[in-house]
């Protein structure tokens, strides 16, 4: 998968992007991702990318040229299954978002700043709107961090057996099940027999009870998808 993601504040994205899986995703070649900053597309001398808006109010919006130059820069180089834009005014991101976006070739990502981008931008580029949650930050590119984290652990092979993705919450409808490690007893605190077991089948089982314990009390909403 190849993704290039649209900002004024690269900084902010090269640190999450950097380690850990989505550094394992982009050392074995699953996963690209260039950063471009659109300064590098400002108008006039100053590299501008804001103005008022217009219709008065408090506010800078980022105007249209920059945007659409890098774009146009990006389209004339490879084809997009989706040009997203980050917005707390989008969808909302989930599980499902996420795999069906995972299977795609190529992305686009912009992200936004000060009040957001011109309408034109969204009306006339954009063929996804993402919002991570019902808040307000200041920018897109920690949303588009998180965006792309949840779709690079996604590939095939960038995550290992111990750490596959469909035992993780929300594949399935189901949350995950409580996880224990060493030591088997802490201050009185004991792991359940069950997983020191080896009884392959129970500790399925048993997780299987947990998953749904834990949805029925903290997700009720996720047993119950009218399309299941
Ligand atoms: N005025 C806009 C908010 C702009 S916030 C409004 O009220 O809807 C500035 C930028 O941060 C946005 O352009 C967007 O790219 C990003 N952003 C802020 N909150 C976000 C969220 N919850 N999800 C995704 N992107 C978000």
């Amino acid at each position: 998968m190849h993704i290039d993601i649209l900002s004024v504040l690269p900084e902010l994205l090269h640190s999450p992007l950097q380690h850990s899986i989505m550094k394992r995703a982009q050392n074995k070649g699953l996963l690209t991702v260039d950063i471009h900053n659109l300064r590098d597309y400002g108008l006039g001398k100053n590299k501008q990318l804001d103005d008022y808006q217009y219709g008065g109010g408090a506010g800078l919006v980022m105007r249209i040229e920059p945007i659409v130059n890098c774009i146009e820069a990006l389209q004339a180089q490879r084809s997009y299954d989706e040009i997203i834009y980050m917005s707390p005014d989008g969808e909302c991101l989930n599980q499902s978002i996420a795999n069906a976006l995972s299977l795609k070739g190529n992305l686009m990502i912009l992200c936004g700043h000060y009040k957001g981008i011109d309408e034109r931008v969204r009306e006339h580029f954009i063929t996804r709107e993402i919002s991570i949650g019902d808040f307000v930050l200041s920018g897109g590119e920690l949303p588009a961090a998180v965006l792309v984290d949840a779709l690079g652990r996604l590939l095939p092979g960038v995550l290992n057996d111990e750490t596959s993705a469909l035992f993780d919450s929300f594949q399935d409808e189901l949350l995950a099940p409580p996880v224990y490690t060493r030591p088997a007893e802490f201050r009185g605190w004991k792991v359940p027999d069950i997983l020191l077991s080896g009884d392959d089948g129970k500790i399925d089982s048993w997780r299987y009870e947990k998953s749904l314990e834990r949805t029925k009390a903290r997700r009720p909403d996720l047993l119950d998808d009218p399309n299941d």
